[in-house]
């Protein structure tokens, strides 16, 4: 069967600042047309940075996108921002559920839902990360709470509108550990069957990316498991270098 195009994304978090730039021209410098045939990138960086890189990236194939955002497209809510906003400012993508967000700010599968619906209705992609804990693991509970996570956060819109799953063990975030290639395979099989269960063609078409400590000396492998779509990079995608040696992995 066809597979989708990967995706290799990077995850800036709350890193960078106009300084930044520089790391992002390179990135696009980088990507060069014998990486454009094989994979499509995207880099989400602070909301700060989302025009400034999106303006940079004009002409050029590479995808921006934000981090998180609001349900709704405006109003009372301090702090927050809109997918409307993102789209505005030249972001294409964003991520929704990071674990960070789920943990740090209290967020549910059915905020993540809402936030994913908003995004898509922005004309956005989102990217909704699901992944369980160590805990969850060791429970031998990971493949039902990543169901649950994916029936709780996927958006019905899912079956007619682009939307990514980022599948990230809340574990193997930025602590250099990461799941054996078996586990992976099991859980990207297991999400890719709830998928065309609920989604149908959609959900066959639907990139799924692998995230947590991916690196230049890891990539290979990982993205090399059935039905891992690309990667979703947290630490390593702050350097150039080693962002687009994760891509040249295909
Ligand atoms: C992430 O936070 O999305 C991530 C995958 O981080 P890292 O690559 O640093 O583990």
């Amino acid at each position: 069967t066809e597979r989708p195009r990967p995706l290799v994304a990077g995850n800036w978090k709350m890193n960078g600042t106009r300084a930044a730039t520089k790391t992002f021209a390179a990135i696009l410098e980088g990507y060069d047309a014998a990486l454009r045939s094989k994979v499509d990138l995207l880099v989400c960086p602070p909301a700060t940075l989302t025009y400034i890189f999106a303006v940079a990236a004009v002409g050029t194939p590479v995808k921006v996108g934000g981090q998180d955002c609001h349900a709704a497209t405006h109003g009372a809510h301090t702090g927050d921002i809109s997918a409307p906003m993102l789209a505005d400012a030249g972001a294409s993508y964003v991520i929704v559920g990071h674990s960070e967000r789920r943990t740090d700010h209290g967020e549910s599968d059915a905020t993540v839902k809402a936030k994913a619906a908003a995004a898509i209705a922005a004309g956005l992609t989102p990217v909704v990360c699901v992944g369980e804990t160590r805990e969850e693991r060791d429970a031998g509970r990971a493949l039902a709470v990543v169901g649950a996570q994916l029936a709780g956060s996927m958006p019905d819109e899912a079956a007619h509108a682009p939307v990514v799953v980022a599948y990230e063990p809340v574990w193997a975030i930025g602590t250099g550990l990461t799941p054996t290639v078996a586990d992976v395979a099991e859980m990207h099989g297991f999400i890719r069957q709830s998928l065309v269960d609920r989604f149908g063609a959609a959900g066959r078409a639907m990139r799924l990316l692998y995230g947590g400590s991916v690196k230049p000396g890891n990539a290979r492998e990982l993205l090399g498991v059935a039905e891992v779509d690309g990667a979703l990079v947290g630490g390593a995608s702050l350097v150039a270098e080693d962002f687009l040696a994760i891509a040249r992995s295909y």
